[in-house]
């Protein structure tokens, strides 16, 4: 790493990558020494002749049990690869990637070969692949391409316990399967207890236990509740740092930017107190950090020094980390829910579940007798949190999960054999966005729009935008609008350079809004080469615009695929937003003149504001579209572009008309007025 690439780096951040780690050496114990070691090693035999003797099986056990890691090796030694490829499913692609690479280690073979795994965008697999770990959400796609699972000899859903949608559509799908296929070997796991449930949904089949190999953990409540949990966290850690024996730390927060100032303001904390206390060496831990800071977080601690993680729930169970004796729980976790309210998924903080306060705490007690540090109180761990974790498919958006079961001719949603049917108003709501976005009729049967927008693992607006944009030929920007809308932060801004790095970016400014700025600015990194160079003098994340890359790659790949075709516009801009409008009329807002900044949608009538980060603020828009809306202090819209309200009316006939036509001072403006739109006939 050279100095110019220290210029983006916050001083934590610099220290970090100075400190003395010993990178490449994993442990004292060699690889078959530390697979011996783990709880599921005494349970090897057993393991198999149950997955022999049954198609079905439930295994419970600790996480750091060796779950994810042994039980596909056990298999593949075993001879099941010799029959098919032994799947592994993970809710997160971090830990689907994570786990492949380690497992590889094991294996002794490059990832990829023996080895591999496959999650949305991005996969390393090939024909000698035996074990394949991969996201849930990518086998229920490979579910509709091949109903039977017919290439696989077993397949695990790991984390069955977090309830993910896909995971919850792959239990009925996969009971399916077993059905017509009697040598199919179904493995779900679990790290928490209800496996009586899973073992009941499976046909009663066995539950195997693996006993796990922790020590108690020392619960410890905040006497009232605390208003700052960033605060209480840090202050948290720095009092264990200096009084408590060594020992690791690992804290939970919601999310990439909570972490990264959490990150930001202990190293300097720790800094303050000088030399007179210990190293302490801080990782953050969250789903889009690069592998290989990621896997840093596995080292062994130096010693004399303590380490502290700061990770989003994704350190609850599928990563696990050794030498961890505290754990600070603020009781948050960051999640997607459906809010009725606004007609659509956001992220919001919410509080955890007894159970999840439970598997946190156990990050303890692994190495040794631990404590918990609870910034809840105990009332509230009593009273206010849920004993269990809501289900995914009974808060979420169902659109796309629906797009997809009706693609593979599952029509009767009301039998299909969920674990935890969905709510039914969620399913109505679902099945009427399909409507609007004309993937389904008014009988509730696929399009032919809706059979090509099933073939995108997206969000169905943005499958219409991609399809659209083909038909009016601008197909090449929409792809690369789409690749740079599903990557995280592109434009960077460190504290002391704000106004520098503004500067920059407003030179990829359109006027039209930020999708076509976003546009621009791949484009114009693409000009440039690629180059490494122009993302820094530009304060661009040019990890960020790579993945950009790999996913607009894969995006046309599937456009060639199914042959729609892909091409440019050049300089004709209204197509491309015309294309944005056609999936994303939903999120129109027109301005609302009593306050700057505001706007009202179109649909519900909700206030909106522009967020302070787009190209359009402080401009005069009178109607926009945006990408998602934010919740902070105020519904903010996020990505937004300027649109003609006439191509409203175009590409969404049902919903929108020429309105009354009130003149307005400037002249010819075609109010909007909202249609009793046709709704959908519930069958
Ligand atoms: P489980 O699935 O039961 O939670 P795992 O199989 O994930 O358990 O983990 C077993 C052991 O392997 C743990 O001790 C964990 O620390 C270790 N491990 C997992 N991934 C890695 C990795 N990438 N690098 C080093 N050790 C790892
Ligand atoms: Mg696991």
């Amino acid at each position: 790493a050279n100095d110019d690439d220290d210029e983006l780096l916050s001083e934590w951040q610099k220290a970090n990558k100075k400190s003395k780690i010993s990178y490449g050496k994993k442990s004292d114990m060699s690889i078959a020494e530390q697979r011996k070691s783990l709880p599921v090693f005494k349970m090897r035999s057993q393991l198999l002749d149950l997955v022999d003797e049954n198609q079905f099986l439930v295994i419970v056990g600790e996480t750091g049990s060796g779950k994810t890691t042994q039980l596909t090796q056990y298999l593949m030694e075993d001879g099941y690869s010799r029959r098919g490829v032994i799947g592994c499913t993970q809710p997160r692609r971090v830990a689907a990637i994570s786990v492949a690479k380690r497992v590889s280690e094991e294996v002794g073979c490059k990832l990829g070969h023996q080895v591999g795994y496959k999650v949305r965008f991005d996969d390393k697999y090939g024909p000698d692949t035996e074990i394949k770990y991969m996201t849930d959400g990518m086998l229920q796609r490979e579910a509709l391409i091949d109903p039977n699972m017919s290439k696989y000899s077993v397949i695990m859903l790991d984390e069955a316990h977090e309830r993910t949608i896909a995971t919850d559509v792959l239990f009925a799908l996969l009971k399916k399967a077993a059905r017509n296929r009697p040598d199919l070997k179904i493995i779900v796991t679990s790290a928490t207890l209800d496996s009586d449930k899973f073992s009941r949904y499976f046909n009663d089949c066995p539950v195997l236990k693996i006993p796990g190999r922790t020590f108690p953990v020392e619960i410890m409540y905040t006497k009232e509740p605390e208003l700052d949990y960033l605060a209480a966290c840090l202050d948290t850690v720095l009092q264990i740092h200096v009084v408590e024996g060594p020992g690791d730390i690992l804290v939970f927060l919601t999310g990439q930017e909570e972490i990264d100032t959490a990150c930001e303001a202990l190293y300097d904390k720790v800094k303050a107190l000088g030399s007179s206390v210990p190293e302490l060496i801080i990782l953050p831990v969250y789903s889009s950090l690069p592998s290989e800071v990621q896997s840093r977080i596995f080292e062994p601690t130096p010693k004399g020094s303590r380490k502290c993680v700061i990770a989003t729930n994704i350190a609850e169970t599928s990563i696990t980390i050794d030498g961890i004796y505290y754990v600070i729980d603020p009781g948050f976790v960051k999640i997607n829910a459906y809010d009725p309210k606004l007609g659509m998924d956001s992220l919001v903080v919410s509080p955890i579940s007894q159970a999840q306060a439970n598997q946190r705490a156990g990050r303890a007690g692994r190495t040794g007798p631990g404590k918990c540090y609870r910034l809840f109180t105990e009332s509230a761990f009593k009273n206010e949190m849920s004993p269990n974790t809501i289900p995914e498919i009974q808060r979420q958006n169902l659109s796309t999960t629906i797009l997809m079961l009706k693609a593979m001719g599952i029509d009767d949603l009301i039998n299909f054999e969920f674990m935890d049917p969905p709510p039914m108003r969620t399913l109505m709501v679902a099945l009427e966005e399909l409507f609007n976005l004309s993937a389904l009729d008014q009988d509730g049967n696929l399009t032919k729009l809706g059979n090509k927008m099933a073939d995108f693992p997206m969000d169905p607006a943005l499958a219409k935008s991609l399809i659209v944009s083909s038909d009016l030929h601008c197909s090449d920007e929409l792809t690369t609008i789409v690749a740079m809308l599903s990557v995280q932060t592109i434009f960077y801004r460190p504290k002391h350079k704000q106004q520098q790095a503004d500067l920059k970016k407003s030179k990829f400014h359109s006027t039209q809004g930020d999708h076509l700025t976003l546009l621009n600015t791949y484009n114009a990194w693409a000009q440039n080469d690629y180059s490494r160079t122009w993302c820094e003098e530009n304060y661009i994340q040019e990890r960020s615009l790579k993945r950009a890359r790999d996913v607009r790659n894969q995006l046309i790949k599937i456009f060639l695929k199914y042959k729609h075709s892909v091409s440019s516009c050049g300089r004709d801009y209204d197509r491309i937003r015309v294309a944005l409008c056609s999936g994303f009329f939903k999120n129109s807002a027109k301005r609302d003149s009593s306050e700057p900044g505001a706007f009202k949608t179109l649909i519900e009538d909700t206030p909106v504001y522009m967020h302070p980060s787009s190209c359009l603020f402080g401009k005069r828009s009178e109607y926009v579209i945006y990408h998602t809306l934010l919740l902070t202090t105020k519904e903010y819209m996020h990505c937004v572009t300027t649109i003609e309200p006439q191509w409203l009316i175009e590409v969404a006939p049902t919903f929108f008309k020429v309105g009354d036509g009130q003149k307005k001072k400037s002249g010819k403006i075609v109010s909007l007025k909202r249609n009793g739109h046709k709704r959908l006939a519930p069958r």
